[in-house]
């Protein structure tokens, strides 16, 4: 048994942060990873993904090369390069991070599973590790749902997208989300025939309505194909390649592909971690059950990142590794609930959000007002030749506080923070719509669309 002051379990987004601090402040920290340093964002989520977006839009822009003046000759995109690219981004952060890891003073390494054996025992390869303070960052993998005939049918995740190094004739994607959104739009930039199946009534679901709308006319207008309440999905081989019945209630009954991707939904790492033997509550989706300061049910043992249900992005789980360092190092009790929602999309143009949507708005019961405006009436957007989207933010009636807003258009994953920023500063809008702001941008017209609030409907 090695006795370490901490053992952090898994080196994602929040495991490495937690460990430096601990790590610097004297503390004796024991860190295990059981696959790639890095975890998803690093090896099969965030940059590899973003990397190949950029390969897309590339292709995309080379392919509209001619709007802009310039000939370029057939577009051509080779896949193995594409991968190439990818991998090499992916690697430099992945290796950079391990040997930072592996040369931090007061740190050791463990390379393989990790498992509770008590509220302070970790077993990892044949090795018994204690510790009184212990931190799980063990993230999450894709959901594979029991649909028929999913079995007998090869489908890929976004892990085993990472090897796809040629152009899939016609790449099938489960779920309208997200994930799903992305690698559609990307591989049909690359050229592939694409069609998205989804089990809702529209993309996004999750989003206004107003951005799903937008979004699938974006998708469609590349020649994706979008199928929506998909309500019986199945799986049957057919002549070489696979059918997705989809039940619809309109158009054809089935789709048909040479690859299926499944982006269906991401599920915790918590099943094959021994929970059980440290007595650590999780609810009934496997994800652990965290109080604001994200302590689990059991004293000394905190979780935080995807696995604990709070946040699924690479900035609230590295936001969780500050929250808890702050409260054990600063004497800063920060919380979970002290941040607001903010995200993208990283579709071509960018979805960039940040609180409320306006159905919450609607549910909270508070007075809004409302601004929008579309990418066309932005000069920014019309130079660049990108004027599809709109830009939208709602605030509070009374007090003037911004409540949410979303940008979808060219850089609305970067003017989102301009709004995020003041959000923090909890600042009203009208400091916004007095702000001078640079000429020409997207960020521009954010205190024009300000003064132009209409009552929400
Ligand atoms: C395709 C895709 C695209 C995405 N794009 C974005 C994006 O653009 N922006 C964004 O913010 N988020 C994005 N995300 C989400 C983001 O990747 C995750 O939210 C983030 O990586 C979660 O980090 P984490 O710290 O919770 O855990 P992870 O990064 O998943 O790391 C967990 C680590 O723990 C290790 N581990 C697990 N169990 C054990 C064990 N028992 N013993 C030892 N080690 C273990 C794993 O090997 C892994 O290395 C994307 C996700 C996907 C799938």
């Amino acid at each position: 048994m090695t006795a370490y002051d901490a053992i952090v379990i898994g080196t994602g987004q929040a495991g490495p942060y937690v460990t430096s601090r601990l790590a610097g402040a004297g503390m004796k920290v024991a860190l295990i990873e059981r696959h790639a340093f890095g975890g998803t964002c690093v090896n099969t989520g965030c940059i590899p993904t973003k990397t190949m977006v950029a390969s897309a839009y590339a292709a995309r822009l080379a392919a509209c090369a001619a709007e802009y003046g310039v000939d370029v000759g057939p577009v051509r995109v080779d896949m193995k390069r594409v991968k190439a690219r990818k991998d090499e981004v992916s690697k430099q952060s992945r290796v950079g991070l391990e040997d930072w890891l592996g040369h931090m003073e007061n740190c050791t390494v463990y390379r393989g599973q990790a498992r509770f054996e008590s509220a302070q025992e970790v077993s990892v390869g044949g090795e018994r590790l204690q510790a009184g303070k212990i931190f799980i960052n063990v993230g999450g993998r894709a959901f594979v749902p029991e649909m028929p005939g999913i079995g007998e049918t090869p489908f890929l995740t976004n892990s085993s997208m990472m090897s796809v190094d040629f152009l899939p004739k016609h790449l099938i994607v489960v779920g309208g989300s997200y994930i799903g959104l992305e690698f559609g739009q990307m591989f049909r930039r690359f050229g592939s025939e694409v069609t998205i199946i989804e089990m809702g009534p529209r993309l996004i679901g999750r989003e206004d309505e107003d951005v799903s709308t937008a979004v699938r006319e974006i998708l469609e207008q590349e020649g994706v194909q979008v199928r929506l309440n998909a309500k019986c999905i199945s799986f049957a081989r057919r002549g070489g390649e696979i059918a997705a019945s989809v039940d619809c209630g309109g158009g054809a009954p089935f789709v048909q592909g040479t690859h299926v991707l499944l982006a269906v939904g991401r599920r915790p790492n918590t099943d094959d971690l021994g929970l059980d033997k440290a007595g650590i509550a999780v609810d009934e989706r496997g994800y652990i059950r965290v109080d604001d300061q994200l302590r689990t049910s059991v004293p000394g043992i905190w979780a935080l990142g995807d696995c604990n249900g709070k946040g699924a992005f690479t900035h609230t789980s590295y936001n969780d590794g500050e929250i808890v360092v702050a409260n054990l190092l600063e004497n800063d009790p920060r919380r979970v609930s002290d941040r607001i929602t903010a995200y993208a999309l990283y579709t071509d143009p960018p979805l960039g959000r940040a609180g409320m949507t306006e159905a919450e708005i609607r549910k909270s019961g508070r007075k809004a007002l409302v601004g929008k405006r579309p990418m066309t009436r932005v000069a920014r957007a019309v130079e660049k030749g990108e004027t599809q989207g709109f830009m939208k933010i709602a605030v509070d009636a009374e007090n003037g506080d911004i409540l949410g807003a979303a940008i979808l258009g060219t850089s609305g994953d970067e003017v989102i923070h301009s709004i995020l920023d003041v959000m923090y500063a909890k600042a009203p809008w009208t400091v916004i719509r007095r702000a001078m702001h640079i000429h020409p941008t997207v960020s521009e017209l954010v205190p024009t669309m300000l003064s132009e609030l209409r009552p929400m409907d």
